[in-house]
């Protein structure tokens, strides 16, 4: 027996089908959207569809932007000779608050994992590989600390390693599994200071 219209059954399993959210927050969400006045439904929905529409991936980095080039990449005050390979914009993110880091990013959007059946031509690698073609110094390795993490790492350096580029990787002290985006500046700095040639 149906409870629900389908409309609200619709909406709720829209809200499943998100990270994080379980059949008891969808339905509360899914409520919580009905009780809503009208506008401030339509804004929500348009905000959704323009933020889809707009965002895209710089040309360079691979970070989410709105424009064709993103501000990092754009700027003129930063090292780009520096590359530091993260695997997610939010990871960005995470360095860029510390405000130490002068040099560029490239992100990967994901980490190799076997298990999950994602191999290295499903991550913006290729990209990183072709950036190394400029006058690049040095690729920092900020993947997390996860297995997949470790094992990105070690891949990104492997393939880096003949052409003569310095690759270091951030110290530990990241805990283990832990994303980079949860950690303090002050843990963040210290990994990347205290990063080690691989
Ligand atoms: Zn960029």
């Amino acid at each position: 027996m149906e409870y629900y219209s389908k409309y609200i059954n619709q909406l709720i399993e829209e809200f499943a089908k998100l990270p994080g959210v379980g059949a008891k927050s969808a339905q509360r969400l899914a409520f919580h959207i009905l009780n809503l006045p009208e506008e401030q439904v339509n804004h929500f929905a348009e905000t959704i569809v323009n933020a889809k529409a707009n965002v895209r991936y710089c040309k360079k980095c691979f970070t989410l932007t709105d424009e064709e080039l993103c501000p990092i990449c754009r700027s003129d005050r930063r090292n780009h000779k520096v590359i530091m390979v993260v695997e997610n914009t939010r990871d960005l993110a995470a360095y860029e608050k510390t405000g130490k880091f002068d040099g560029v990013y490239h992100v990967l959007h994901g980490a190799i994992s076997p298990t999950l059946g994602i191999g290295p031509g499903d991550i913006k690698l290729k990209e990183l590989m072709e950036r190394l073609r400029d006058d690049v110094d040095e690729v920092i390795i900020s993947t997390n600390s996860s297995v997949e993490g470790e094992a990105t790492a070690l891949y990104i350096s492997k393939l880096i390693k003949p052409t003569g580029i310095k690759v270091s990787r951030i110290a530990s002290g990241v805990p283990v599994g832990g994303d980079l985006e949860y950690i303090d500046e002050v843990t963040l700095l210290r990994a990347l200071e205290g990063r080690t040639d691989m």
